[in-house]
């Protein structure tokens, strides 16, 4: 099983870090190691002081593809959950400003936070899709997935021609605006619509 993100797919959030609007999905992966479940706690690591919260749509791949057409992309997944691609944002401005990849402020053990899935034909039109996350029972991020850049199904086909996915692989779609840091003692609950998918602290 491979966990894939996918970069930059909301345009406000493009924004908030001062990037250029991709032509194309930006993608990196993290380990299974990553994986955070079942509203375990998340302890804060000892290599950042910026860990960053950024809730993303996550869908689980359900059938072998590769090179797959954009209009067949649908046919691959039948569940659509929402987990955090934690970010140690201050390594990575470290990072990006040498030059070097992504993964040691993205691939660190329980960066990639995962809750429950909800079956497509319950979702209805997964181009509209809202979510969002609260802290402390604030709202902090809040999208819709007609606001990214790259559908699902955009991302599967580009992903596709790189990449085999396989069942059960895992790809996060990218995070909407309102990304930050979280500390000590903070409570994270992920909606999709009014349907709770997370709820944990942080340690
Ligand atoms: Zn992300």
């Amino acid at each position: 099983m491979k966990i894939i993100c996918i970069g930059h797919n909301y345009i406000k959030h493009i924004k908030e870090l001062n990037h250029d609007i991709p032509q194309d999905p930006v993608f990196f992966m993290k380990p299974d190691s990553s994986l955070l479940l079942s509203n375990k706690d998340f302890y804060i690591p000892g290599f950042s002081n910026e860990i960053h919260h950024e809730v993303e749509l996550v869908i689980k791949i359900s059938r072998l593809g590769k090179s797959i057409e954009s209009r067949f992309a649908h046919r691959y997944y039948d569940e659509i959950g929402l987990g955090i691609d934690f970010t140690a944002r201050d390594l990575q401005r470290q990072l990006v400003a040498k030059g070097l990849p992504w993964e040691k402020a993205k691939a660190f053990d329980s960066a990639a936070v995962l809750g429950k899935f909800i079956p497509k034909e319950e979702l209805g039109d997964v181009g509209n899709i809202d979510f969002s996350l609260q802290k402390n029972q604030t709202v902090v991020q809040q999208g819709n997935s007609n606001e990214m850049i790259f559908s699902f199904d955009a991302i599967i086909a580009h992903l596709s021609q790189f990449v085999t996915l396989k069942i059960g692989d895992l790809i996060y779609t990218g995070t909407p605006s309102g990304v930050g840091t979280v500390h000590i003692d903070d409570r994270l609950e992920g909606y999709i619509g009014n349907k709770k998918m997370f709820d944990f602290l942080v340690k």
